[in-house]
C-alpha cells in the first residue's frame, strides 16, 4: 500500500476511534461499574451508579461524549520498528485529533501555556500528547487513546522517597494523594501507581498502569499483593461513587514498576475517573485492525 493511501486510511480509522472512545466506556470499566453498583446497599450510592449507567446509555443513544470533559487527548503508541507506516503516525494522529474534534464533536481542551489561549482544535504544542515505545522485531502497531480529563488528572502526584521509607512509604504516599485529592476525580477511581527511580520515570509508569484492565493484577506476586492491599484499604475509606459515600473508593489499583537506583524510591500516582475513557486498537502491517478495549465495537 502506498504511504499516502495508508496515511488516509489510518487517519480515517483513528478519527473514528478517537471519537468512539469519547462516547463509550471500555468493556472492563463498564463491567466493573456494574459489579460495584450491585455491591452497594446505600440508596444514595445506588442512585449515583444508576445515573452513571443512564448517562452512558444517553451518550450512546445521542451519539455524544459520555462526559463533557473529553480531556487533553493522549496517544500511547507501542509500535513495531518494522511497522511500514511508523513515519506517518505522528501526522496521522494529529490530523485524527483535529477531525475527531470537529466530527464527533469533542469539547476544546487545549490551552497554550503562557499565551493562555484555547486553540479551539484540541491540538497545540506537543498536543495531542504522544508517548512512544518501539518494539524491535514487530511489524504491528498498538495505540492506546486516552482522554485525560481535568478532574481525573488533578490528583496526579510524584515524589522521590528516601530508600528507608520502603514500601510503607509508597503506601503512605498513595493514601495521602487519594484521601486528599481523589474526590476531585469523580470516584470510583482507577489508581495507577508507578514505582521507579525518579519522578518522570515513576510518573510515566503510573500513567501506563491506567491502561491495564481494571481487574487485572501485576504478574509479580508481591506487587499483586500490594495492589490488593491498597485496593481494600482505599475502599475501607468509603469515598463511594462521586465521593458521596459507599463501599468502593476505587475500581482498582494497578502498579507498574522498573528496576531502580538503590538510593531512591520514585513513586507516582495517576488517577482515572469512573468515566475512564481509554481505548486500545491494534493494527497489522496491512492496516487490518482489531479493537481490544471495547468488545463488539464497530467504527
Ligand atoms: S473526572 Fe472524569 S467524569 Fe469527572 S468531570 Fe472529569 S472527565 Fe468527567
Amino acid at each position: 500500500m502506498e504511504k499516502q493511501e495508508a496515511a488516509q486510511r489510518l487517519t480515517e480509522v483513528m478519527t473514528k476511534f478517537t471519537g468512539y472512545v469519547g462516547k463509550h466506556l471500555p468493556t472492563d470499566v463498564q463491567a466493573k461499574l456494574k459489579e460495584l453498583s450491585a455491591r452497594e446497599d446505600k440508596p444514595l450510592a445506588k442512585v449515583v451508579y444508576q445515573s452513571m449507567h443512564d448517562n452512558q446509555e444517553a451518550a450512546a443513544r445521542l451519539n455524544r461524549p459520555s462526559c463533557q470533559d473529553i480531556g487533553v487527548i493522549q496517544y500511547f503508541i507501542t509500535c513495531g520498528a518494522k511497522f511500514p507506516f511508523i513515519g506517518e503516525l505522528e501526522g496521522v494522529l494529529r490530523e485524527a485529533t483535529l477531525r475527531a474534534t470537529r466530527e464527533a464533536p469533542l469539547r476544546h481542551n487545549a490551552v497554550e501555556t503562557f499565551t493562555e489561549k484555547n486553540t479551539g482544535t484540541n491540538t497545540g504544542s506537543r498536543i495531542p500528547w504522544m508517548d512512544w515505545d518501539i518494539v524491535p522485531d514487530s511489524d504491528e502497531c498498538s495505540i492506546d487513546v486516552y482522554m485525560a480529563g481535568g478532574g481525573c488528572s488533578l490528583p496526579g502526584a510524584a515524589k522521590v522517597l528516601m530508600p528507608g521509607q520502603g514500601y510503607e512509604g509508597v503506601n503512605q504516599f498513595v493514601f495521602d494523594v487519594i484521601t486528599s485529592y481523589g474526590i476531585n476525580a469523580c470516584p470510583p477511581l482507577l489508581v495507577g501507581i508507578g514505582v521507579s527511580t525518579s519522578v518522570e520515570t515513576a510518573a510515566r509508569l503510573s500513567k501506563k498502569a491506567l491502561f491495564r484492565e481494571v481487574s487485572s493484577s501485576n504478574p509479580h506476586p508481591d506487587a499483586a499483593k500490594m495492589e490488593k492491599l491498597l485496593e481494600d484499604g482505599l475502599n475501607k475509606v468509603g469515598i463511594g461513587p462521586q465521593g458521596l459515600g459507599g463501599k468502593a473508593s476505587v475500581m482498582g489499583v494497578n502498579i507498574e514498576s522498573s528496576a531502580r537506583h538503590p538510593s531512591t524510591i520514585g513513586v507516582a500516582v495517576s488517577t482515572g475517573c469512573w468515566a475512564h475513557r481509554r481505548g486500545n486498537i491494534r493494527f497489522k502491517s496491512d492496516l487490518s485492525y482489531e479493537i481490544i478495549s471495547h468488545k463488539g465495537a464497530a467504527l
